[in-house]
């Protein structure tokens, strides 16, 4: 081709719901930049070797074939086959630490943060260590490690560049503008229960807690999403990224998930960002930033009504809240051992081992037991997020 450029990219996460719309968009990149050539270079599943192989054979559509397939799971080795076709100069490569060999290549440009939960972590950190540019989907790294993370990639230049819909609208806000933030305004759909009682609430069954009335996701954010972790998260998210106190942050229920979220100015004036629910949007523009390329999420429709409705959320049926407005303004080991406690305790409600209003409970348990530290080290919390993980097995057998 002659385009001028190639930007080298790695997908951690290739196989999930970001990792794939991630796909999508360099696919559609490839036809209609005419700056760069997106090359998959490194793509990484689990353990889903056919999901990940059939995937990357679509290679003319990722700017040639990719020169790695990673699989994170050690034991999916002995059911690799040779690759042919397209496939056949790929290298198949398995283990955690190759996820980290992935993210620090040299000849990779920019890392798609898409695995979920602790797990992303070591990669994503791998990435701010050789300053990459980081689009990052995967929150709970920042959740986890959040003041590493940022003191790190301010030492190396690393750039991390929001994938999450109210962090990229944030952004989008923010522009370049040289004037005073006073408040971040993260929407939130409300999720499956929006509108439902506290007794309807303690009665969820994982099915109901996964239908998403807006967003089509992984199965852990989509409880996140019912239970209003998500929001949790996305505070403690935002307070990194955006480097604001917790209490200039706020949240604000939004049914529709069209405002993907606001800036409040000085002045009062409020800057919100809008389009359909769609994550094609803000991948592509962490990847193509500061340049805006046609993209194939819809447009907001003009021909017809829409109505876009705010109300203030339910502090009490979303308790989940509250425990992220405490962790964001406490930080250091806050975030590590509710993230942990957090994604055991999903797990167990979705092998109907606990309640689903038992989650949040367990969460903030953990993190009142747990010894906290303003400035801990990686391994310290690494410590932190086995032990929080077990402590959080125990409590739901007392709970479940
Ligand atoms: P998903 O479950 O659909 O995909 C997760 C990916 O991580 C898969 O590729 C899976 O193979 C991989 N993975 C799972 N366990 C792993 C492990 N132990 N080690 C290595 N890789 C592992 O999840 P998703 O919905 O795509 O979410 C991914 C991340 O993006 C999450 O952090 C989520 O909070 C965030 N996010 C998702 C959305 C969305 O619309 N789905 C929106 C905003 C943010
Ligand atoms: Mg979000």
């Amino acid at each position: 081709s002659t385009r001028p450029g190639v930007q080298n990219v790695a997908v951690l996460g290739a196989t999930g719901s970001i990792g794939t719309a991630t796909a999508e968009v360099l696919a559609h990149l490839n036809r209609v930049d005419d700056r760069y050539r997106w090359r998959l270079w490194a793509a990484s599943g689990h353990h889903n070797v056919k999901g990940l192989t059939d995937l990357a054979r679509d290679a003319a559509r990722f700017g040639g074939p990719p020169e790695r397939l990673v699989f994170s799971d050690p034991t999916v080795q002995s059911s690799l086959r040779n690759l042919e076709g397209p496939l056949q100069a790929t290298e198949q490569r398995w283990g955690p630490e190759e996820l980290v060999g992935a993210a620090s290549h040299p000849e990779v440009d920019v890392v798609v943060a898409a695995i979920v939960g602790r797990a992303g972590l070591e990669s994503t950190l791998a990435a701010v260590e050789s300053g990459k540019r980081v689009a990052l989907a995967n929150k709970e790294t920042l959740v986890v490690a959040g003041g590493l993370v940022q003191e790190r990639s301010r030492a190396t230049g690393a750039q991390l560049l929001p994938v999450d819909s109210e962090h990229s609208a944030i952004w989008q806000c923010i522009a370049d503008s040289p004037n005073r933030v006073r408040r971040l305004i993260l929407t939130a759909s409300g999720g499956p229960f929006r509108t439902a009682t506290a007794a309807q609430m303690e009665a969820a069954t994982p099915e109901t807690a996964l239908a998403h009335p807006t967003w089509q996701m992984g199965r852990k954010i989509s409880i996140d999403s019912a239970t209003m972790m998500n929001k949790a998260l996305e505070i403690i998210e935002a307070r990194w990224l955006f480097d604001l106190p917790a209490d200039q942050i706020e949240v604000v229920v939004h049914p529709q998930s069209i405002i993907h979220s606001m800036v409040e100015f000085e002045d009062g004036s409020v800057l919100a960002q809008l389009s359909p629910p769609d994550m094609r949007l803000p991948i592509q523009y962490a990847l193509t930033h500061p340049r805006r390329l046609p993209c194939e999420a819809p447009p907001l429709q003009r021909n017809r009504r829409w109505d876009l409705s705010l109300e203030p959320v339910d502090l009490e049926r979303f308790p989940a809240l509250d425990l992220g407005f405490q962790v964001a303004r406490v930080g250091g080991t806050a975030g590590a051992v509710v993230n942990a406690a957090n994604e055991v305790a999903v797990g167990l409600f979705l092998n109907d081992q606990i309640r689903f209003t038992d989650i949040v409970t367990v969460c903030r348990k953990i993190m009142e037991n747990h010894t906290f530290e303003e400035r801990p080290t990686l391994s310290t919390l690494l410590r932190l997020d086995r032990w929080a993980r077990e402590e959080a097995t125990e409590c739901a057998a007392g709970v479940g």
